[in-house]
């Protein structure tokens, strides 16, 4: 065991019975992220002068104190580059600290490293990136999933203790479970969005990525709260989410919902989900069969709205504030035109028209109110669900990592990445995802997902049925051999 191969809560061991000291940890980290990355790409920069700063002053008497943390290349920190992976934004330096920078830092944590994603956060295989594709640390020729892949795969391949991302329609659990971690969706609401580089505002949230669900509980500690500077935050008390673990699950119902269960799943990620649930049983968990029954609208409601908040949210990028600016225009429209047309990779731009599309006069009544209209329904299968149970299990992803490249011309086929972890955005609940076995493809272990879903505001129970489960398997503890 080498310090990178750590989590959080034994580095922190470490760092208090002063083994090691917080610079020594950063210095190894730094070199393993030399080693590997090359053959991940997950980071799109770092700043060790930055960091090591903050390593000199570290208090490690603090929740995280002295643990670095690498951040989706969409949240700002101060002083270093945010460019959401688009060049729209290549150039551009944050000169604030968004709110989950600023409380990581109150607990001691250095943000370090910049990871790669789908522009704009749009996408589930990275490869939307502007800046080169991220690889899956469990096979380099696949993906690692999206759109927070690089925080995902830095993670995976011990490049770091424990990451941010965004999740608006899966980008946290979809590639945590693609790269065999722990990645935690919160409620919305339950962590400030201020300073995100934001795609789509009624559906995103800030989460972690790390390798233990303990450690899972310890970041969210550090970032959840209400935030003046997000009016969606909520006023909800923060509870100490390491409280549960530990506890059994006797008493405790869990709903697997019908139509998380259906033809066209991997087989082999469907038999790990299944086994995971008789294991869930043995640990005194009820299983009771659910029903959402609008499941089946959630991918079309999402690619209204998310697209709709989309078209309105980048309308900022217009060159004249940030980032990229477009030489030779003959007018301000021209401007904007030019500017939008070179910085914009195209998957963006097609969100872009579609999402000003589905809001334009005439349509709007077709499709963005009616998406709305559903989206409260698929809400409301989420309650009814809740009174019989107090959390869903269900598959993640409903397959393993693809290879590079296999989807990159059908952007529908694409999409369906997401159908098992889109609705959770819609009703704003929280979701996690855990490993929970590996599919034998090509000769290569590629690990599969199970996804977890609770009541709103209830991260804590979330956290303990998925402590449990990890506690009792030793799938967290599997790593992919790299050189
Ligand atoms: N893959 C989905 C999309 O492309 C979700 C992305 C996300 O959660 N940011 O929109």
């Amino acid at each position: 065991m080498t310090l990178p191969n750590l989590s959080i809560a034994d580095v922190q061991q470490k760092l208090r019975a002063k083994e090691v000291s917080p610079a020594e940890v950063l210095r190894a980290l730094d070199a393993r992220i030399a080693q590997v990355d090359p053959q991940i790409h997950g980071y799109l920069s770092r700043d060790l002068d930055a960091a090591m700063k903050c390593a000199e002053s570290a208090d490690v008497s603090l929740p995280l104190g002295g643990i670095p943390i690498a951040i989706k290349d969409v949240i700002n920190v101060t002083g270093e580059p945010c460019t959401a992976a688009s060049k729209i934004l290549q150039g551009y330096r944050a000169n604030y600290d968004a709110t989950v920078i600023r409380k990581l830092r109150a607990a001691g944590a250095i943000p370090f490293g910049r990871c790669n994603l789908d522009e704009f956060a749009m996408g589930s295989s990275t490869e939307n990136s502007a800046f080169g594709h991220t690889r899956n640390p469990w096979d380099t020729s696949r993906i690692p999933g999206g759109s927070s892949g690089g925080s995902a795969a830095v993670v995976a391949a011990d490049e770091a203790f424990a990451a941010l991302g965004s999740d608006t329609g899966g980008s946290i659990r979809q590639p945590a479970a693609l790269c065999g971690i722990v990645g935690l969706k919160p409620t919305y609401g339950r962590v400030s969005r201020f300073g995100l580089i934001a795609f789509a505002s009624s559906l995103d949230q800030i989460g972690p990525f790390t390798k233990t669900v303990r450690d899972s509980a310890l970041v969210l500690n550090a970032i959840a709260g209400r935030d003046p500077q997000d009016s969606t935050s909520l006023d909800e008390p923060v509870p100490d989410h390491t409280a549960l673990l530990g506890r059994d699950l006797k008493g405790l119902r869990l709903g697997m919902p019908r139509e998380y269960f259906i033809d066209g799943i991997d087989p082999q990620v469907d038999a790990a989900v299944r086994a995971a649930v008789r294991h869930y049983e043995s640990l005194g968990a009820e299983i009771v069969e659910v029903s959402l029954p609008n499941t089946e609208h959630a991918v079309g409601v999402y690619y209204i709205i998310a697209t709709a908040e989309a078209s309105a949210n980048l309308a900022r990028f217009d060159g004249v504030r940030y980032g990229h600016r477009a030489a030779d225009a003959t007018g301000l429209l021209d401007h904007y035109g030019r500017t939008r047309a070179e910085g914009f990779g195209p998957e963006v731009k097609r969100r872009i028209i579609l999402g000003t599309y589905v809001l334009s006069s005439g349509y709007y009544d077709a499709f963005y109110l009616r998406a709305q209209k559903v989206r409260t329904l698929i809400r409301r299968d989420f309650s009814a669900a809740f009174e019989k149970v107090d959390a869903l299990i269900c598959p993640t992803s409903p397959e393993v990592a693809f290879k590079a490249g296999d989807r990159s011309d059908d952007p529908l086929k694409m999409y369906l990445a997401d159908i098992f972890t889109i609705a959770t955005n819609l009703a704003g609940i929280p979701g996690i995802s855990i490993p929970c076995g590996f599919a034998d493809v090509e000769g290569k272990k590629l690990p599969v997902g199970l996804q977890l879903l609770g009541k709103p505001f209830r991260e804590s129970q979330l956290l303990q049925i998925a402590h449990a489960y990890e506690q009792a398997t030793d799938w967290h503890k599997a790593r992919p051999a790299m050189e």
